[in-house]
């Protein structure tokens, strides 16, 4: 059973458009900004515009356009962003914290798509 969403998370605030964020794209079923606390030269979250608390509850009950919609604009972000391998670029990292083991920190589903650099190994 998905966990209840609470929509007073900061992410659905920006869907809302009560608070601004810097806007990198947008479809009909996901918005892509970038993050306030770059860990890259290139970092940039993409968030679905239902109300899905991580990758678990997106994957499982997002409908497939929600899921083509989503899929297809990362791909446009590796694109603008000139991270995308089939590109000719250098790559990136993808990740989706989930829940308590994961150190969620906004419980509402975000891919960080990050790169401009080479990433050190995922340790911890
Ligand atoms: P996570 O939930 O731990 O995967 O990470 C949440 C991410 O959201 C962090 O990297 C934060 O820097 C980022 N973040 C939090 N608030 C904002 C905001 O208002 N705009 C953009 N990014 C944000």
């Amino acid at each position: 059973m998905a966990l209840a969403y609470d929509d007073t998370n900061i992410f659905a605030r920006i869907l809302r458009g009560e608070i601004p964020c810097d806007k990198v794209a947008e479809n009909d079923h996901a918005l892509a900004f970038r993050d306030i606390r770059p860990q890259a030269p290139v970092h940039v979250l993409v968030i679905p515009k239902g109300a899905y608390v991580s990758f678990d509850d997106f994957a499982a009950n997002a409908s497939n356009a929600e899921i083509l919609g989503f899929t297809r604009l990362c791909a446009q972000v590796c694109m603008s962003e000139g991270v995308d391998l089939a590109g000719g670029n250098q790559g990136f990292r993808a990740v989706a914290n989930t829940g308590h083991h994961g150190v969620q920190e906004v419980p509402h589903y975000h891919l960080h798509i990050m790169g401009g650099r080479v990433m050190g190994p995922m340790l911890s």
